[in-house]
């Protein structure tokens, strides 16, 4: 436990086997309410760090509050063994809709199989991702907040500051007159948010870099991202996310470049990645989703930019430079 600013402290939740190492948990203590800003798995191991961490700071669960980034279960999973009788739980629509709406991941399968996944291998690693084995067990009753709102804790107001990308309703929470910067997933150092797209319609990338560009004109002088350390450069940290990503749609269109159309999957197997592993054969399945699922958000952005082309080739959706 460490206190960042006044009454305002970060718990490290351990997520063992994840390159994350960690989920930072904000804790915003008052005489009136307590706030609580993402969660953890819902697995003992986190319950146990993030009760440690509340009986530390003296924290009275009945009297707190939650604000949670965004859906995915390291930030959403632990709140429902948390919340008492009169928490609110602040979250966003757009993620809220695709909670209600999930259907299990057979409906990604099959999309990961038009774009040339092998779907047999990806569904045995599914059973054992942490989203699917550590998520909330139900779903306590939401208080959605859209852009500009406030949640007043203490001397502090934290707007939320609507950040699509990461997710498609991922929230950030900024407090303009201590210049702080709650990121959640949209803004981490050291590793770069993962952008993913795993359905037909969305353009992940584009909303996300449209997101780095809209808070880039706030003033901060603090990041609290959800994973990994603090710091304190954030325009250079968006410069340099953007600069990434650029890289990479010129690394997708490079290798198009090379004639056959080919699958997201092929164009994931020669895009570099920041895994140890001798070849793209040895990536596990999970990183090979991940890596995929980049891939296509990448794809998906140049397509509707109109530098490339996609077509249904023997049920497989394949993309292409526009003159080929
Ligand atoms: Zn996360």
């Amino acid at each position: 436990m460490e206190e960042i600013r006044p009454n305002l402290f970060r718990l490290r939740i351990p997520l063992p086997d994840s390159p994350l190492k960690y989920l930072n948990s904000y804790v915003i203590k008052s005489d009136d309410r307590n706030l609580i800003v993402d969660t953890g798995l819902n697995r003992s191991v986190c319950l146990a760090a993030m009760q440690a961490g509340l009986e530390e700071l003296d924290i009275d669960i009945t009297r707190t509050d939650f604000f949670i980034t965004h859906l995915h279960a390291d930030h959403f999973g632990l709140v429902s063994r948390l919340v008492s009788d009169t928490s609110r739980v602040y979250f966003n629509r757009p993620d809220a809709e695709l909670i209600e709406s999930w259907e299990g991941f057979e409906p990604m399968i099959a999309f990961a199989g038009q774009n040339g996944f092998p779907q047999d291998e990806l569904r045995a690693a599914l059973e054992s991702h942490p989203g699917h084995k550590f998520g909330s067990a139900w779903v306590p009753e939401l208080k959605l907040m859209a852009q500009g709102e406030t949640i007043q804790i203490g001397a502090y107001h934290f707007q939320c500051i609507e950040t699509p990308g990461h997710t498609l309703g991922h929230t950030c929470l900024y407090e303009p007159s201590e210049k702080i910067f709650i990121a959640g997933d949209h803004i981490l150092i050291d590793i770069t948010p993962n952008i993913q797209c795993w359905e037909d319609t969305q353009n992940p990338l584009r909303n996300y870099l449209d997101s780095l560009d809209m808070v880039s004109g706030l003033d901060v002088d603090i990041v609290l991202p959800g994973h990994r350390r603090i710091f304190t450069h954030f325009h250079e940290r968006i410069r340099e996310l953007k600069q990434h990503h650029q890289h990479r749609l010129e690394e997708a269109e490079e290798i198009l470049s090379k004639g056959d159309r080919q699958s997201a999957f092929a164009v994931a197997a020669q895009m570099s990645w920041d895994i140890k592993s001798e070849s793209w054969d040895a990536f596990p399945v999970a990183q090979k989703w991940f890596a995929t699922g980049e891939a296509i958000a990448h794809l998906r952005y140049l397509e509707r930019d109109g530098r490339i082309s996609q077509h249904m080739e023997a049920g497989v959706v394949v993309f292409s430079l526009k003159n080929n």
